[in-house]
């Protein structure tokens, strides 16, 4: 695929009660890129994250991920679309109770029309993958924040999806578990996957290659790095 993965023009988003939750955000994230999207609350960064999640459409503007207009979509395409290119995590993990750490994994491809036995067996190699070969069989009360955010990692680029989209992240997460879990991100974009990362901490913000800053529903500040632009 050539082309950025996220292209948003002039994107508007407005919400019942004279609310502009975003007043005109143009942005383009290309593959591989690791992006954070920072600024106070209420400044329309989970509206950002969730218009390019495709879990919403624009008032005004447009919306493209891997070059499809999100707005002229069917909502079936859409959800497809979803389902295979798009992965979430998000701060609380949202793991499935006395679920098993490999089965939440393989979850992940419920939706995607694998056999069983091979979603457990690519489920294996994903945890693998984030570090918790030794997990398999352990479900979330018995592991620690850190490990659950790694297994919902591992849950949601299970597909392969082309972006992975988190929201806060390491919100709930001591300093060195949150640490261990950008660590992760940073192996996934290095390995082609787009990753957007929402967050407060300055200090993971400042140790990323690229930050978008909001502000009263627009961008305010966009430093993508020489490390981005690789
Ligand atoms: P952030 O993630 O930066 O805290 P949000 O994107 O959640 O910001 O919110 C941006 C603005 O839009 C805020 O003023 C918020 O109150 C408003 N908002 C968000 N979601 C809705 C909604 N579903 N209905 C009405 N207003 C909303």
């Amino acid at each position: 695929m050539s082309g950025p993965v996220v292209e948003l023009r002039e994107v508007r988003k407005e919400y019942p009660g004279d609310v502009t939750a975003l007043d005109g955000v143009t942005l383009t994230v290309e593959t591989g890129e690791l992006a954070a999207i920072v600024g106070p609350s209420g400044s329309g960064k989970s509206t950002l994250l969730h218009l390019i999640g495709t879990l919403d459409r624009p008032s005004d503007g447009t919306v493209r991920i891997e070059g499809r207009d999100v707005s002229s979509l069917p909502d079936r395409r859409l959800s497809a679309l979803r389902a295979r290119r798009i992965g979430f995590v998000f701060q609380q993990f949202h793991l499935a109770a006395g679920v098993s750490a490999l089965d939440n994994v393989a979850d992940g491809l419920l939706y995607a029309g694998v056999p069983p036995a091979e979603r457990r067996r690519r489920a294996r190699l994903a945890l693998e993958r984030v570090g918790l070969a030794h997990r398999l069989g352990h479900r979330p009360h018995q592991l620690s924040g850190g490990e659950k955010q790694r297994v919902a990692i591992a849950r949601a680029v299970i597909g392969e999806p082309a972006l992975l989209l988190a929201d806060e992240p390491t919100g709930a997460l001591d300093t060195a578990s949150g640490a261990g879990v950008i660590d992760l991100l940073r192996e996934l974009a290095d390995g082609g996957t787009t990753v957007i990362v929402i967050t407060h901490d300055r200090d993971i913000a400042a140790t990323l290659p690229r930050q978008i800053r909001m502000l009263d529903g627009r961008v305010v500040q966009d430093d993508a790095r020489a490390e981005a632009a690789r």
